[in-house]
């Protein structure tokens, strides 16, 4: 048996299309990073993985299936490839790369002769080649201040989101009017830049939400919502973040706010359920802990300000956050199924003091991570 799969590991080596060849010792100027880079052999020649590229150059990948494209960024330069040919653009220059890019399993294969490129034309301060081993000196860090807020009103146009039982009063209304209020009271008291994924009653995807956000550089992204449960009596405030681990009450909230994909398009829902997701998924991991913070200091502020029931901070999968590469939130303000908070969301006063709220921890979290820095 023993040699039998010897023989099949030997047999994998010689004729096996892809192959293990080398790989580069990354390590970053004035730090302790330490990384590495592998190079693959396909069909005789040498190939590294792009998202290796994205990952020991902090850069970004953009891959677009219609134009059949690929975008590197990184040190905020685009390179741009595209599928199963052998030049990249930089600039506005295009070079060859000797080889044809290799679509394999979902990963994109560059020629290692990219890397010569990387040092030599277009970062020659950035990047240094030497023997076997990359350097890598990234531009003095910037400081994380929180300057750019996505703000989300839920649902619009042909999805209403929740509907009030007694009144008939729409989510999407309501979330609109706070978070144009939230708006107001951030432009007025601190220096930022505020954008919302919509202004007025229109369909918006999950995922335009998301990529608005990433798109223009969000710090922090706050999804604003009304709740709605089987359950008339259900009340009270409750704040989400990122988590696929959860309670039986966040997976019914999850479901019901998950629901919008129905009203979206086939390439979108695929979207929901594609490998992308999964990375996308990993990296909202690495904002967790201030996706968390903030929801506490979130919730805080809408139970005391509006003295509605604590339901606590929870963690739910919501898609609208999955795809948010910022600490990122879903604020539940009140219950519009429940007939005494439907009637308070109608309020001005009412929807006036949830902007408070949220902006008020917005605010918090500025200046927590401000001053850390
Ligand atoms: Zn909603």
């Amino acid at each position: 048996m023993k040699i039998k799969r010897y023989l099949i590991i030997v047999l994998l080596l010689l004729f096996g299309s892809q192959l293990w060849a080398k790989e580069y010792a990354v390590s970053y100027l004035n730090s302790t990073r330490k990384d590495h880079l592998p190079v693959m052999e396909i069909e005789g020649r040498n190939f590294i993985n792009l998202y290796d590229l994205e990952r020991i150059f902090d850069g970004s990948i953009k891959a677009d299936q219609k134009s059949q494209t690929i975008d590197l960024l990184i040190f905020e330069k685009k390179c741009e490839f595209s599928f199963f040919n052998n030049w990249v653009h930089f600039g506005k220059h295009s070079y060859n790369l000797h080889n044809d890019i290799q679509v394999i399993n979902g990963s994109f294969y560059v020629p290692e002769y990219f890397l010569n490129l990387c040092a030599v034309k277009f970062f020659p301060e950035e990047v240094v080649l030497d023997d076997g081993s990359i350097i890598i000196n990234f531009p003095s860090m910037q400081q994380y201040l929180i300057k750019t807020i996505v703000l989300d009103p839920g649902h619009g146009g042909k999805d209403p989101g929740a509907v009030g039982r007694i009144l008939g009063l729409k989510e999407k209304d309501i979330v609109l009017n706070i978070a144009k209020k939230v708006k107001a009271y951030l432009e007025k008291n601190l220096d930022v830049k505020v954008l919302l994924t919509r202004h007025d009653d229109r369909f918006v995807s999950l995922g335009e939400r998301t990529d608005f956000a990433n798109e223009n550089k969000a710090d922090i992204f706050v999804s604003i919502h009304c709740n709605a449960a089987y359950n008339t009596k259900a009340n009270g405030s409750e704040v989400y973040f990122l988590s696929t681990a959860q309670t039986h009450e966040a997976r019914a909230v999850e479901a019901m706010e998950n629901e919008v994909i129905k009203f979206e398009d086939q390439e979108s829902i695929a979207r929901y359920t594609d490998l992308d997701f999964i990375l996308y998924d990993m990296r909202q991991t690495e904002y967790l802990n201030e996706s968390s913070e903030l929801s506490e200091m979130c919730q805080k502020q809408l139970v005391n300000t509006l003295s509605t029931k604590n339901n606590g901070v929870r963690q739910a999968n919501f898609y609208v956050l999955r795809g948010a590469f910022m600490p990122a939130i879903l604020v539940e303000v009140a219950y519009l199924s429940n007939k005494y908070e439907e009637k308070k969301l109608l309020s001005k006063n009412f929807q006036e003091r949830a902007a408070k709220a949220i902006y008020t921890s917005i605010k918090q979290f500025k200046n927590k991570y401000d001053k850390m820095n």
